[in-house]
Parts: C-alpha cells; structure tokens; sequence
C-alpha cells in the first residue's frame, strides 16, 4: 500500500511528490524486499537535483511466511498504543515476532536478523557482549565506541561469524564475533525469563531494551 506526500528537497528545496509505502507485505510483493535490504524503499530521488531524501513516513513490515511483523514508528508514541490496542491479541499474530524500530536502518536489520533465522533479543546482547569487550581493548576510543550504535551485518563461514558495522569518528568499523559468542548470549536470555517476556508481543528490542537488563 502506498501514500503520496509532498516533501521538501534536502539540497535544492523542491516541492515533490514523494510515493511512500505504508505497508510492504513481502509475499504478496517478493520484489519490495530487496528494496527494502538495500534501502531503496525508504529514499526518494529529487528529480530537480538528483539528491537522495529520506522518506521520513512509518511503514509495516510484513513478511507472513517467516511470520515477522516490523513497524517503523520513527518513535510515534501515539501510533505505537494505537498499534497494540489494534493487533494486540489477535490469535493470527500468535506465532509472530512483533516489533516497532525508530528509523529505517533498524527495520533493515531486523529483516537480516529473522531471515539469518537468528533472534533479535540474543543479538542485541551478543551486540552488548561485543562492545563491552572491544571497549576494553581499545582504551583510547572506548568511550565512543560505548555509545555507538551497532549493526548486524551478516552472518557467513561453516563456523557462523557474524560481523556487526559501528560508527567511529565518522569511519565505519567492523567488529566479528565467533558464533559462540551468540549461544552464549542465547544461554543468559534461557536463564532470564523476564527478558524472553518483556520481547513477546510488540516491543521495541534495541540496545537500550538489553541495557535495563545488564549495567
Ligand atoms: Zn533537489
């Protein structure tokens, strides 16, 4: 489903009309979601100046099959209580993963988490793990790199490294981790019930949704 809205060039100023999806529903249109990985979906070109704009508008990812269902909010407080007093409950939604992301990039790397047939509450804590241990490492630059927001990249090799990207002064960095570093993470979430809960239903699991649990 999409929306038109007019939206004002980032470079150059223009009034455009900006095509936005509110609801990509990945079986019904397998081809939005390589737009979706790639970020496409979320940027409009201004046909003025050819500079890329985000599309600052709250779309539902659906994908039936892997039985996902992402929100992007951009933290809308209000939209958020109206999504859960709708969908909250519904028996269909049973088996689902639900969950709201505050920008683009979150929503992207859910779809990898899920589809990587991973777990999104583990990864933020192998994400946790793995900060704290480089913060140790790289005493001149802990401090920023505590603070910066990580991201899933991938997971490859028989052995499933998975690599995750943060910013450092204004550079992209990567960080690998063995997969052991995930199961251990996995075995934490076993012994902590309450974590396991507070991610059922539509929660917001990110590094700040780990950090009321580990300080
Ligand atoms: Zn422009």
């Amino acid at each position: 489903m999409t929306s038109q809205t007019e939206s004002t060039c980032s470079r150059c100023g223009s009034r455009c009309k900006v095509t936005a999806y509110d609801s990509v529903n990945v079986r019904e249109n397998p081809e939005l979601k390589a737009q979706v990985l790639d970020g496409s979906l979320f940027v409009w070109e201004c046909p003025h100046c050819g500079a890329r704009n985000l599309i600052r508008s709250q779309t539902l990812y659906h994908d039936p099959d892997g039985k996902l269902l992402v929100w992007l909010t951009y933290g809308s407080e209000e939209l958020e209580e109206r999504v859960r007093a709708a969908y909250g409950g519904i028996p269909e939604m049973k088996d689902y993963t639900l969950r709201f992301v505050d920008d683009a990039g979150s929503l992207i790397e859910k779809v990898k988490i899920f589809d990587a047939g991973l777990d999104d509450v583990v990864m933020e804590m192998a994400k946790y793990v793995t900060r704290m241990e480089l913060c140790s490492s790289l005493k001149d630059s802990a401090e920023a790199v505590s603070s910066a927001p990580f991201k899933f990249l991938g997971i490859d090799g028989a052995d499933g490294e998975i690599t995750f990207a943060y910013p450092l002064d204004g550079q992209m960095q990567m960080a690998a981790v063995g997969f052991n570093v995930y199961e251990d993470c996995r075995g934490i979430l076993k012994r902590n019930p309450a974590m396991a809960e507070a991610a059922a239903g539509f929660a917001k699991v990110d590094a700040a949704f780990v950090g009321r649990y580990f300080r």
